[in-house]
């Protein structure tokens, strides 16, 4: 065998997964399509029950000390609606503003610290198994090769192709909208109003960016 477990993706999910099972003694293999590690602005931070999970881990001071902001706070966006638990004397939820990209230089960090096995730029594009082992098909940079492992775990993101290969089925119902999200860069001269919205009242942006840009200011 190469590798007790092999995770694919190093995305937040697989990342703490390969840390987790670092800890537990258990050996695995790391494997990430994308050469770098990515910049993609996606989520802003992280809230609830999570954080209590870090804390348990003792990760939780670190991350906040990583935070572009002020900290852990009990107001956070959730969907579309602000929910601010300032008032409540105790509050049970709260968020750590962390941008996903800190969040997984971080993670990337501990996987380090734990010896985990990170192959950057290595793309699995098959799978096969018998009741010994799984197969792994990888494309690398030095050409296509091939690993064996006791498992493999599909931490590929949304649209993951380890669960088509597995015939895992996705049942249920998609939205027939279609969202698209923009990161933008906005002068000084934009207003923040008292409610922490900002007043793009600029011809050139239309109400789907003033929106982005809503959510966006949320965290802060
Ligand atoms: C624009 C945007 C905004 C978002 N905002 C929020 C938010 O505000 N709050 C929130 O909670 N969530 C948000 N999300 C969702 C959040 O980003 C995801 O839930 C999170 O990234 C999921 O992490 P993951 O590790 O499961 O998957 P991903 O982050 O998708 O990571 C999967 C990894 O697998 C790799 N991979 C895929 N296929 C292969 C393969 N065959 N071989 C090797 N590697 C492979 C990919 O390159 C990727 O690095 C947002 C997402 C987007 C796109």
């Amino acid at each position: 065998m190469n590798a007790d477990v092999v995770i694919v993706g190093a995305g937040p999910t697989g990342l703490m997964l390969a840390a987790e099972l670092r800890l537990a003694g258990v050996r695995p293999l790391l494997l990430e399509r994308q050469p770098q590690r990515r910049d993609t602005p996606k989520a802003g931070g992280l809230g609830g029950q999570i954080l209590e999970l870090l804390r348990y881990r003792g990760l939780l001071e670190r991350f906040e000390a990583a935070c572009p902001g002020p900290g852990l706070a009990p107001r956070f966006p959730f969907g579309g609606v602000h929910l601010d638990l300032t008032q409540l004397p105790d509050p049970p939820l709260h968020a750590l503003p962390l941008p996903q990209p800190l969040l997984e230089r971080l993670l990337d960090e501990r996987t380090g610290e734990l010896g985990v096995d990170v192959q950057r730029g290595h793309e699995v594009i098959g799978v096969s198994q018998d009741e010994a082992a799984v197969t792994v098909e990888v494309r690398g940079p030095d050409g296509p090769y091939r690993i064996n492992a006791r498992y493999l775990v599909g931490c590929d993101g949304a649209r993951s192709r380890i669960r088509d290969w597995a015939g895992i089925g996705f049942p249920g119902t998609t939205y027939p909208e279609v969202n698209r999200l923009a990161q933008v860069t906005l002068p000084d001269t934009v207003t923040v109003l008292g409610n922490g919205d900002l007043d793009v009242s600029s011809p050139r942006f239309d109400g789907a960016v003033v929106t982005c840009c809503r959510l966006a200011q949320g965290w802060r």
